[in-house]
């Protein structure tokens, strides 16, 4: 995971891995430099969650599960942030909602793309797309606006973690369903989702596939209930509410102790 020591103990200690993850993305060439300031801006936020999954995110990553299972054609697109934090967890989503993977970045450069492509195929993933990139987001210029014709170009549902929000509104306006993983229930990805997470990638990846899985032989009907049920409104103004509120105590000081002890029952 990473080579760096870090005391299990540390009160902060999920959060440490997570940024060594990051750097150590960069010095692999899976993620880019950028990568870094999205990764602080992300952290800024789950501190003020509490660096945990809130319940409307809960809500919102059973929703997420309904729709790629309910799906004709589910795409988890991946960028450089992604595939250093949850690469094996992106694979085991991937498998458990048939879903294809594709390598997507906003910075695209053929090198990284092979890189990120070999880097989930050691973390178990069969196929990647990506690399044809012989289809287009319409509405965006250059680069920015290639996927695959055959991968996210075709997909009624696109899973997007941690998008750039010029990205994520031209994507949503094309029609595909959108799920968005994103700290910042302000963002304009988050804005723009059908279904907005507003948790830590690391914690939602797994909690999805969790779900999936629980929902696996779930009829047609009992999906679409758990879809229809999701508010994402009510859901981002959970989330404002909840950072607003903080985990802060009643003398503005940060509750810096077991942050993340209760983690795991927070999402039971
Ligand atoms: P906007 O959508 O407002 O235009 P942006 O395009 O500037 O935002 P970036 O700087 O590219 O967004 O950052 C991507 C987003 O990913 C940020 O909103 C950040 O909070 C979020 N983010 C970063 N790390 C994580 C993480 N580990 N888990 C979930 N979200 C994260």
């Amino acid at each position: 995971m990473t080579d760096v020591e870090i005391p299990a103990d540390h009160p902060r200690y999920e959060s440490l891995v997570t940024r060594h993850r990051i750097e150590a993305g960069i010095e692999k060439g899976i993620t880019s430099r950028q990568g870094l300031i999205a990764q602080g801006r992300g952290e800024a936020f789950d501190y003020l969650l509490g660096e945990r999954t809130i319940p409307s995110a809960r809500a919102a990553e059973r929703a997420a599960a309904a729709l790629l299972l309910s799906a004709d054609h589910p795409v988890l697109s991946v960028n450089g942030n992604v595939a250093a934090l949850v690469p094996e967890e992106i694979v085991e989503l991937a498998a458990a909602t048939e879903a294809d993977l594709e390598v997507n970045l906003f910075n695209r450069t053929e090198e990284r793309m092979e890189r990120i492509a070999e880097h989930l195929r050691e973390h178990g993933a069969t196929e990647v797309k990506g690399l044809a990139g012989d289809g287009r987001i319409p509405g965006l210029s250059h680069e920015r606006a290639t996927v695959d014709a055959d991968g996210i170009g075709a997909a009624d549902v696109v899973l997007v973690p941690l998008e750039d929000g010029d990205r994520a509104e031209a994507l949503a306006s094309t029609g595909k369903t959108e799920i968005v993983i994103d700290l910042n229930p302000g963002s304009r990805s988050s804005r723009s989702a059908a279904v907005p997470i507003v948790d830590n990638i690391v914690r939602a990846i797994p909690n999805v596939t969790r779900h999936a899985r629980e929902l696996s032989d779930a009829p047609i009907e009992e999906l679409q209930y758990v879809i229809d049920s999701f508010d994402r409104e009510e859901a981002l103004e959970a989330a404002e509410t909840a950072i607003r509120r903080g985990s802060f105590d009643d003398d503005g000081d940060a509750e810096a102790d077991g942050r993340n002890d209760d983690a795991e029952a927070n999402d039971e």
